[in-house]
């Protein structure tokens, strides 16, 4: 990576604010059901304390649009990581005001203050320079760690950087090299295994894959449109009847550049969207035209599985089927079987496929497990990502 880190600078003793992603799910209850992002950020803010600094940390949780709402407040989140790390947090109870002021005064060398959610601010999606230069003041040196908002030009993500000397954390350092190894210097063959519902969002990933894997697999319900590109009738599967063209462009692009593009050869379909439907193994070719595709099938999970067993190293972004519904689960779970028994690198771009790895139990299996989903995704695309852009070149 060719930015700083917190490593390359001198933060001993010094007032440090760290932008985390603590963006973690909660229950109905207020309780974390998953505790990954507050962990992923461990080893910079131990670092800082092994360096005496004084942290300060900020997030966002969920979208409260702009304004103070306690469904999205950060509490849950001060009192778990002060049990991971077995250390007190003080919680400030804003973000600018009185009791953020006042935490950010007292807090002393190794110790660590959480703001509250800093989406609480419409400023802060506004990336409003009054409202970064106020938070920039807390502190000496600004620490962005929250890889999962680098793609968002915000205050907090890229605003504080234009008043203070900005580095990367850790986490992100982790994520640039897993990502941008395996982009840049990949062992081969390459190959990214693409799903999920949404083609728009892996369009512009598919274009710049091209020229780096050898080749691309692509299965969930993003992999309709491409069938359809080809001339087969998908029923009632998910279409993006928009992007129909632009699929079957895609497709002679790979061609031309002699990378594989492995369609799914079967599918489960269903008579209707439900974990109770009817469901039945099919060609592709033949899905019956009011039923509708939502899982690959058993030929495609063994003609997929295979060519992950050839490949050396394997991005994959999306999951292969409705996987949150166990009659539709099967693909996902092969393509997280097959990767977790590969000797290659194995990158799990974040979002749900991160959720299905874990829900299945390969995850400890996996080389790397990307802490963003859209943050991966934009990289992966090819661009730069603001988060990290603001940050002091080495
Ligand atoms: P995305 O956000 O675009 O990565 O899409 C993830 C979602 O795609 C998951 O919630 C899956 O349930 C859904 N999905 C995967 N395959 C299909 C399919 N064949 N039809 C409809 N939805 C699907």
């Amino acid at each position: 990576m060719n930015k700083k880190t917190v490593k390359d600078i001198d933060v001993a003793g010094k007032k440090v604010l760290v932008r985390v992603d603590f963006n973690v799910p909660l229950n109905d209850k207020k309780e974390i059901t998953d505790e990954t992002r507050i962990v992923a950020a461990l080893p910079t803010i131990e670092y800082l304390l092994g360096q005496n600094a004084k942290i300060i940390l900020c997030s966002h949780l969920g979208r409260p649009k702009g304004e103070f709402n306690p469904e999205f407040s950060l509490a849950p989140v001060a009192k778990r990581l002060g049990k991971l790390m077995g250390r007190k947090v003080t919680f400030a109870s804003d973000v600018i005001g009185e009791s953020a002021k006042a935490a950010v005064d007292a807090v002393k060398e190794g110790e660590i203050v959480l703001l509250e959610n800093v989406r609480f601010h419409k400023e802060e999606t506004e990336n409003d320079p009054k409202f970064a230069k106020k938070l920039a003041a807390y502190a000496d040196i600004f620490v962005n760690d929250a890889f999962g908002a680098a793609h968002r030009a915000h205050a907090s993500t890229t605003g504080v950087a234009n008043y203070i000397p900005a580095v990367a954390g850790l986490l992100i350092g982790k994520e640039l090299d897993f990502l941008g190894g395996a982009l840049d210097n990949p062992q081969r063959p390459f190959i990214a295994i693409l799903g999920g519902a949404k083609v728009s969002d892996k369009i512009g990933v598919i274009e710049n894959l091209i020229n780096k894997v050898d080749a691309i697999i692509l299965g969930g319900g993003m992999a309709y449109t491409f069938l359809k590109a080809k001339g087969i009738e998908v029923g009632k599967s998910l279409v993006d009847e928009e992007r129909v063209g632009l699929a079957a462009g895609l497709l002679k692009k790979a061609e031309a550049k002699n990378v594989d593009i492995f369609l799914p050869v079967d599918t489960v379909i269903a008579d209707k969207f439900d974990a109770e439907a009817e469901t039945q193994a099919v060609p592709v070719e033949d899905i019956t035209p009011d039923w509708m595709g939502l899982d690959i099938g058993p030929s495609t999970r063994m003609l997929f599985t295979d060519k992950i067993r050839t490949a050396k190293t394997i991005i994959w972004n999306g999951p292969m089927g409705v996987f949150e519904m166990a009659p539709f689960a099967e693909g996902t779970k092969a393509i997280a079987k097959a990767m977790s028994e590969s000797d290659g690198t194995t990158i799990i771009g974040g979002g749900d496929s991160a959720a299905a790895v874990k829900i299945f139990g390969y995850a400890g299996a996996m080389t790397h497990i990307s802490t963003g989903g859209g943050a991966s995704l934009e990289f992966l695309e090819g661009k730069e990502l603001p988060g990290v852009a603001a940050l002091e070149d080495k």
